[in-house]
């Protein structure tokens, strides 16, 4: 492979390589994305598909929903049918303390001026999710969330990407990354690429990758399990969530219900493996047929697991480095990456090609982790 020189190195094609890729090659930069496996193979292609604002910290605010406002144009944008669709999303109450802790979620947001997560009572639940267990006495709900088909959304931006002139290579882990005067030059077995910037979208494998460079960035690899199943008749349009127990499902057009919602589990992390703990499923069968008794004798038909990247505080890690110069981190997504995927690739293009995104994306700087970036050092 010859020395040749990109305006960007992206590390990892994921949801947010491809994002980011799309975005800066729609700017004119000359972008190559240096993938290990092949696009969409981790967390980003077999995700549970979740477009949700609903829940989200805070400090994520301002970025989920200028994701969500990009996921409600995307296929109109690109042309292709990204498998978005807009039932809503929705967390249930189940007890009078859940319905406390929905009221004062709704007011926190409301205290910052957020107030697209609604408060709807027993009878509005009911309407939306006809079948809903008599126990659940309330909800929250989001009406413009949904969920997309993963590998179908990652493709998508991989392939508008490469239609505006991004380079994508397959099957090449990058085992070194060093600094060579004013450039990036990415090392892999087959030979090395030169970049003034880098961007580093490895998923779980984004901590280890910093430690290479001799930075800290807290992103420890973990497992996360999804199940689904069988064919059913059509019996819910948004997705479903509860308040104090973990649980995220889902039915898609073709009458399967994925069912999933933080099913953590062990990961071997080289492997790039996540060994499926099925005590842990039939838990979260549970909670599905304690809100929707007729699910009762369903069967399922199979279950996946992905490797996830979380940091100490669940936020996603977002910002230039704190110790290298044109070294930007997207990674840390932590269980919900996917819904950031379009906004957080925009925003990385744009800390890469003016120096500071749109969104605010402040709190989720790698500088909370206790150092100055290096832009703010060299500004
Ligand atoms: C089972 C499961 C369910 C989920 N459900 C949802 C959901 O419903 N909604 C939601 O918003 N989020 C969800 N998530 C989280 C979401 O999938 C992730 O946050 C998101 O996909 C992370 O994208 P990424 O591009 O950062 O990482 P990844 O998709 O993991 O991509 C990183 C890429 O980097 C590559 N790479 C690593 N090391 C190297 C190297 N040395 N050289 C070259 N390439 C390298 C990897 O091969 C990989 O392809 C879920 C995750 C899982 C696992």
């Amino acid at each position: 492979m010859s020395h040749t020189d990109y305006d960007v190195a992206i590390i990892g094609a994921g949801i947010h390589g491809c994002s980011t890729a799309y975005h800066l090659a729609k700017r004119g930069a000359r972008v190559v994305v240096i993938e290990a496996d092949y696009p969409g193979r981790h967390a980003s292609g077999v995700n549970a598909g979740g477009v949700r604002t609903l829940g989200r910290p805070i400090q994520e605010m301002p970025l989920t929903l200028a994701s969500s406002a990009l996921w409600h144009e995307l296929s109109q944008t690109f042309g292709r049918d990204l498998g978005f669709y807009t039932g809503g999303q929705i967390k249930v109450a189940e007890s009078e303390a859940d319905i406390a802790t929905l009221q004062k979620r709704v007011a926190l947001l409301a205290s910052h001026g957020y107030h697209h997560e609604v408060l709807i009572d027993s009878a509005t639940t009911r309407e939306i999710l006809p079948a809903v267990s008599p126990h659940v006495t309330g909800a929250v709900w989001v009406e413009s969330d949904g969920f997309a088909v993963p590998y179908r959304s990652v493709t998508a931006f991989r392939r508008e990407a490469q239609k505006l002139g991004a380079t994508f290579i397959e099957n090449w882990r990058v085992s070194s990354m060093a600094q060579q005067g004013s450039k990036w030059v990415v090392g892999v077995p087959q030979g090395t690429v030169g970049a003034e910037y880098m961007v580093m979208t490895a998923g779980a494998w984004s901590g280890r990758l910093a430690h290479d460079l001799g930075e800290t960035i807290p992103v420890e690899p973990g497992g996360l399990m999804l199940m689904v199943t069988q064919r059913l008749p059509h019996f819910v349009d948004p997705v479903v969530g509860a308040t104090s127990r973990g649980l995220s499902f889902k039915q898609y057009d073709n009458g399967t219900v994925v069912i999933g919602g933080e099913l953590h589990c062990e990961v071997d992390i080289d492997a790039a493996h996540a060994e499926l703990d099925f005590s842990r499923l039939a838990n979260s069968a549970r909670i599905v047929t304690d809100l929707f008794p007729f699910l009762k004798n369903v069967s399922l038909n199979r279950a996946w697991s992905g490797v996830e990247g979380f940091t100490p505080d669940k936020l996603p890690v977002i910002g230039y480095s704190t110790t290298l110069p044109k070294l930007v981190y997207a990674c840390g997504f932590s269980a919900s990456g996917f819904q950031l995927g379009p906004a957080s690739g925009r925003a990385v293009s744009e800390l890469v090609l003016d120096g500071a995104s749109k969104v605010p994306i402040e709190g989720l700087s790698p500088a909370r982790f206790g150092q100055d970036t290096w832009r703010t050092k060299a500004a």
